[in-house]
């Protein structure tokens, strides 16, 4: 007699399908095995699941179709791993079954069960731990505190370090002393980006030996995310480095979990289920019993709240590491140049030239850093007014100078830059404001005649994401940087981060001051941890012996922000942030959901989300949730789609939870209904990192 298995499928967002499909199988499988089952026409992969919700119709049996095969060679998903899933599904509002699928290999899909034994068959590496050799470096006394704490408590952990503190070494020993404790025991190790697995591999794969070590990135090709992901799943990997999609790795011993860089933004996915995986990751710890490590030189305000004193209601153990490592342990001194006081329209303030020209005389390197890639943002006709709008986006299309090109960075349509105004034929359009393609230009010109030791010109190379695009590029790049060939580097954030610069002395912020003033609330605290983290990359190489400096351009060097960054304090900033969210009711003070909703004009878009918001008011009112009208985004137009947004927002994060699991009918009637008419999609973003 064959029985009825509950069955997550991938199923479109938003289908009411939420849950999962009923199959036969003669076999009494487990849950957690994964099965091919046929959906439609085709045959798809699918796990089978803990048992339906009582409230689900049993369907009658006769209607239902076999499990078409069950992927036996593998162990079944553990049901740490399945409650998850099923956690990050309610929380972030999505479906089961989008989250559970999407976090496996992509090529399991493809693979038949003959085909995955014959993989399956191939010997794992070495299981148990070699023995790990001796780590090359003793520990500092900061080092051996914190080591200490961690493994007197429970955690979740805070290690607030600075840049250079030793870290990651720290995150070295609790692994070591995790694999020599326990034959079976895994630990996950996550950073922010792609970019910066391969040092970290490296480093892990010298201590610990290279077939325990695996990486999870999107950057892999399938075969070798599957090879990884078996490898974590049977056990062979103790160790598994990656990125966000990391969290959701299969690894049925885990038990430390480090969230390295804990407050880059990067954790928190942008598309599809908008989960953050630094969240996940505290989670896990606590659902799986695994200690939670998460480390920054700048945490982010939420995690620096919640390490606050637990007498004070804190939940997670703050442990600092405030000194570098080494004999040039003193942190870049901030010298700040007030543009009031430089020429007009100067990009390079005149100390800030004879400063890096200095830098380049004596064979030390430079970083100089804007916030925006390309040549200018846009291109103006001083006769008309005419601006480089793009034709689909209320944005403005970019002029990249290098292929004389106009693109626009939200919908990437792309045109040769006109000869004359598009408006009004006059030949004189010209770029106005810079981007680093200008930067790089312009320096180079002002240091045309400067020359290094050995009398060559200065070399300057640029890096941001359209120098990078092709594999390999930025590998090759800063390789370039790392042994000594350039002298100055240009770039965007993407410079800024976690990459080990050693020779470089000074460190420039060209134009922070935007920032300042946004209206994203969060804008401060981004723009001190990337100046922070910018401080970090210099003066890292102790042999060199030169006071490294971080220079920043603002026309407000005493606001508050600055005055922080001069004395490295982040504490002090962050008390100064957190008391304005207090006071305004913000973020970590409060709890915020956005949804989002795309139609072809706005008035379509914001009509479903007022029609939603009216239905669930009365609801919101006794939950104590604040629901505020639907506004344009602020990039309100994309590929010739109109985006509107409406905020929730609530002092309880359970209340907002409640607010939402019952709201979510109320959004899919709506969206069936009239008001719902002409809409394209809608979402909804749980902890948004951008409103
Ligand atoms: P962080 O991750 O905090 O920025 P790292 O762990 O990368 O810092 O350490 C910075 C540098 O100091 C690295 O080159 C590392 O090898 C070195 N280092 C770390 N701990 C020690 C130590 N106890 N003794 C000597 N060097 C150390
Ligand atoms: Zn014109
Ligand atoms: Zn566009």
């Amino acid at each position: 007699m064959p029985q009825q298995l509950p069955v997550l499928v991938q199923t479109p967002a938003h289908s009411q399908v939420g849950g999962t499909l009923s199959y036969l199988s003669e076999a009494a499988l487990p849950a957690g095995t994964l099965v091919r089952v046929p959906l439609g026409r085709r045959e798809t992969l699918g796990i089978v699941w803990d048992a339906a919700a009582p409230d689900q119709p049993d369907i009658e049996a006769s209607r239902l179709r076999p499990v078409a095969a069950a992927l036996a060679a593998l162990a079944p998903l553990t049901p740490a791993w399945r409650q998850l899933v099923n956690f990050a599904a309610s929380y972030y509002q999505r479906a089961a079954g989008e989250i559970a699928l999407a976090a496996l290999p992509p090529q399991l899909r493809e693979l038949n069960s003959e085909q995955l034994a014959r993989r399956l068959k191939r010997p794992p590496p070495v299981a148990g731990p070699a023995e790990p050799p001796a780590s090359p470096v003793t520990l500092t006394d900061e080092q051996c505190a914190v080591l200490a704490q961690i493994d007197a408590q429970a955690g979740p952990f805070l290690l607030f370090g600075a840049t250079g503190s030793g870290k990651t070494e720290v995150y070295l020993r609790c692994v070591q002393q995790l694999l020599e404790h326990d034959p079976e025991a895994q630990a996950l190790v996550m950073v922010p980006e792609i970019n910066l697995t391969p040092q970290l591999e490296e480093r892990f794969a010298a201590r610990f030996g290279a077939e325990v070590v695996v990486s999870l990135h999107s950057g892999m090709t399938n075969p070798q995310r599957l090879k990884s992901w078996l490898a974590a799943h049977s056990g062979a990997a103790r160790i598994v480095l990656g990125t966000r999609m990391a969290v959701f790795a299969s690894m049925p011993k885990l038990r430390l979990i480090v969230v390295d860089e804990e407050h880059d933004p990067s954790y928190k996915q942008q598309e599809g289920a908008r989960y953050s995986a630094r969240d996940l990751a505290v989670y896990r710890g606590k659902l799986e019993n695994a200690k939670v490590i998460l480390g920054s030189a700048t945490p982010s305000l939420e995690s620096w709240h919640h390490s606050r004193p637990a007498a004070e209601g804190g939940r997670y153990v703050r442990l600092l590491m405030p000194s570098r490592v080494g004999e040039q342990a003193q942190l870049p001194l901030v010298r700040r140049v007030d543009m009031n006081h430089q020429p007009k329209h100067a990009v390079f303030s005149p100390p800030l030239l004879e400063a890096i020209k200095a830098r380049i005389a004596k064979g030390e390197q430079c970083m100089v850093f804007l916030n925006r890639r390309g040549y200018s943002p846009v291109l103006h006709c001083a006769e008309c007014d005419w601006k480089s709008e793009c034709p689909h986006c209320s944005a403005y299309r970019v002029f990249h100078k290098i292929d004389r090109t106009l693109r626009c960075h939200h919908c990437g349509y792309t045109e040769r830059v006109p000869r004359a105004c598009p408006g009004c034929g006059s030949p004189d359009i010209r770029p106005m404001g810079r981007g680093t393609e200008k930067l790089e230009e312009q320096l180079a010109e002002l240091l045309a005649d400067v020359r290094r030791p050995d009398g060559e010109p200065v070399r300057i190379v640029r890096i941001d994401a359209d120098t990078t695009k092709l594999k390999g590029e930025l590998e090759a790049q800063l390789a370039q940087v790392h042994s000594g060939e350039v002298d100055v580097l240009v770039g965007t954030q993407m410079i800024a981060k976690g990459h080990d610069f050693r020779r470089i002395t000074l460190v420039a912020a060209v134009n922070p001051d935007n920032a300042l003033f946004s209206s994203d609330f969060r804008a401060p605290e981004r723009l001190f941890s990337l100046l922070m983290q910018a401080a970090g990359r210099a003066g890292r190489d102790a042999g060199l012996g030169a006071q490294s400096e971080m220079w920043v351009q603002t026309h407000h060097p005493t606001h508050p922000l600055y005055e922080n960054l001069k004395k490295h304090d982040y504490p002090g900033f962050a008390a100064g942030q957190l008391q304005e969210r207090e006071q305004a009711g913000l973020p970590p003070y409060s709890f915020q959901a956005l949804v989002r909703a795309e139609a072809r004009t706005q008035e379509t878009a914001q009509a479903f989300l007022n029609a939603a918001s009216a239905l669930g008011s009365e609801t919101a009112a006794e939950l104590n949730v604040t629901l505020y009208p639907a506004v344009p985004m602020s990039v309100q137009r994309v590929a010739n789609v109109e985006r509107a947004q409406m905020l929730l927002e609530s002092p309880s994060r359970a209340a907002l939870q409640r607010f939402l699991a019952g709201w979510h009918d109320t959004l899919h009637a709506v969206r069936q209904g009239p008001e719902g008419k002409g809409l394209i999609r809608w979402a909804v973003d749980v902890d948004p990192l951008t409103i």
